[in-house]
Parts: C-alpha cells; structure tokens; sequence
C-alpha cells in the first residue's frame, strides 16, 4: 500500500469526509449564520445534480459545503485530485512544476497552474511574530534569483529579483520576502521589523548590514569577502541551506516566475522549510497543516491573482 492508495485521493465522499475533519475539527460551522446545532447532511444525488459533501443549515435553510469561504471554494477540480495535489506539493521538496501536476492528476494545465496557486496561497503563514528573542540566534541574508521582467542583462545583479530571508536557529523557522533592492534603507528596516530586539544576529558583511549592532543584542558577521566561512557558532551556514533548497527548486521545478508571483513561490518554500522532518512533521502532518491554511484567504488570493 502507497499513501496515495488512501481513498480520500480517490473517492470524493471520502475526500470530503477528510477535508472536514481538518477544517470543522472543532464542530460543523454554518457559513452563512454561523449556526452549528441544526446542521443535516444531504445526500448526494447525481440524477438531481446535489453534489457530494453538502450540508443544509436548520436555522438559515442556507446549504454549503466545507470549501466555502476556502482557497479552494471556486477551483473546479475534484476534491480528491486536490488533495492528492496538497500531498505532492507539501511533500516534494523542491516543489512540482503545473506540468507534472497536470499529468500526474490528468487535468488542464490550466487548472493545475491555478490550482497550484491555490495551495500555494493556503501555505502562506500569516504569522508576523518576530523571530529570535531571548538571545536566540537569525541569520539573516540576501539573494538573487531569475530576471526581472524587461531589464537588461547587466554585470552583478541588477537584472535579477531579490529575496531577504532569515533563518531562525531556535525555531528552526525560515521567512523568506520579495525586496526591491539590497540597500541599507531597504533591508534595515524589514530586518528590524522581523526580528525581537533580544537578538543576536548573524550575517555575511554585506554593507546593507553594518550598523545592525545597534538595532540588536548582537550582531556577528562571517567576512566572505576574504574568503571566511565562519568561526564555531558564527555562521550564515543555515540560510545559506536555505537558499540552496529554494535554487534548486525554482531552477528545476518553476524555470520561468515572474516577479508578481514569486511571494506565492517564497510562501511554498517556506511552508517546506518550517514543517519540515527536522522540526518534527512527516508528509502527512504537513497536508494538515497547509489544509488548514485554506480559511479564511479566500479574498486575498483572488485579489493577489487577479492583479496579477
Ligand atoms: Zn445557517
């Protein structure tokens, strides 16, 4: 028996039936009146087109389903080929390319592009809580990936997309963003948004990085620039495992991102990073998790798409 032999990949009741464990664990919620006594299952019936994983409210008569107000309410893919698509994104560690999952799933291209944004918008963490704190120790660095749309091939890096992230040694949680540039006025600020204050930091010697010692309890720098790698606990080692993990999977996997979808990409890697077998989550831990970050991003995730 595979995991993928699980009927909740295949069967769609039983799809459904998995999706409301996760999402009603706490009880069945009406989400039209917020009702959660009067609450009846209706039978699915194709002859009548009642679909499969409806409920009717006693109190409001409203009838829904467990993917309303989900990432997940308007995607027209089966339940089942959704949920085998939450388990082989959350379990490859470079990612899947729209292409693979259109093969594996035997749906449009079309369809997994979105449907991989969808899960994509459910990985995303909201939580803004800062990292390290209590002398724990973040690195913290820069990279660049692809091209910006448009700009001309140059010398360094101007030409290419720039993502900061941290590494939070203690929690072993990573928070990767999308910058427009690497200079001090751009990095500092985010760096001093997303860290605790009782922090001892660590990066290369980079200049955006110079003065950090005075928004921190600590701040060690690794001189790159003549060729050191760090000196015991005074590393960048971790973020830089980080980035490898990311390169590898946009190199691979997602060849060509544009610039207004890479947050989505960063959220995907990031989702991996902190869940991972080392902070204590297998494969099947983490489908929880991302289904349960299907709430309440409905709006954000078509606002974000439609701009795009
Ligand atoms: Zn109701």
């Amino acid at each position: 028996m595979s995991v993928l032999s699980r009927p909740y990949f295949h069967d769609e009741e039983r799809a459904f039936e998995y999706l409301e464990s996760v999402i009603w664990a706490d009880g069945r919620v009406c989400p039209h009146c917020g009702g959660v006594d009067r609450i009846t299952k209706v039978k699915a019936n194709p002859a009548k087109r009642i679909r499969v994983g409806l409920w009717r409210c006693g109190d409001c008569k409203g009838q829904f389903t467990v993917k309303i107000g989900t990432v997940f309410e308007h995607a027209r893919v089966p339940l089942h080929k959704v949920l085998q698509a939450v388990y082989l994104l959350t379990s490859s560690k470079k990612g899947i390319s729209s292409h693979q999952l259109m093969r594996v799933l035997e749906i449009t291209y079309k369809a997994a592009w979105f449907l991989a944004h969808r899960i994509r918008e459910a990985m995303r963490s909201g939580d803004l809580a800062p990292f390290g704190g209590n002398g724990g120790i973040v690195e913290v660095d820069e990279t660049f990936i692809g091209r910006k749309k448009g700009a001309p091939v140059k010398r360094a890096f101007h030409h290419k997309m720039k993502v900061l992230a941290l590494v939070d040694r203690g929690t072993g949680k990573s928070r990767a963003m999308v910058v427009d540039n690497v200079s001090m006025q751009t990095l500092v600020p985010i760096v001093r948004e997303n860290i605790a204050r009782e922090t001892h930091v660590m990066t290369d010697d980079a200049n955006a990085y110079k003065y950090l010692a005075q928004d921190f309890d600590g701040h060690s720098i690794v001189r790159h620039g003549i060729g050191e790698y760090g000196r015991g606990p005074v590393h960048t080692n971790t973020i830089e495992g980080y980035f490898s993990i990311f390169k590898r999977g946009m190199r691979g996997v997602y060849q060509h991102c544009a610039e207004r979808h890479l947050h989505r990409y960063l959220a995907e890697f990031d989702f991996r990073y902190c869940n991972r077998e080392a902070n204590g989550l297998n494969d099947a831990d983490r489908t929880v998790r991302a289904l349960e970050g299907i709430m309440g991003k409905r709006l954000m995730y078509r606002d974000s798409l439609a701009a795009a």
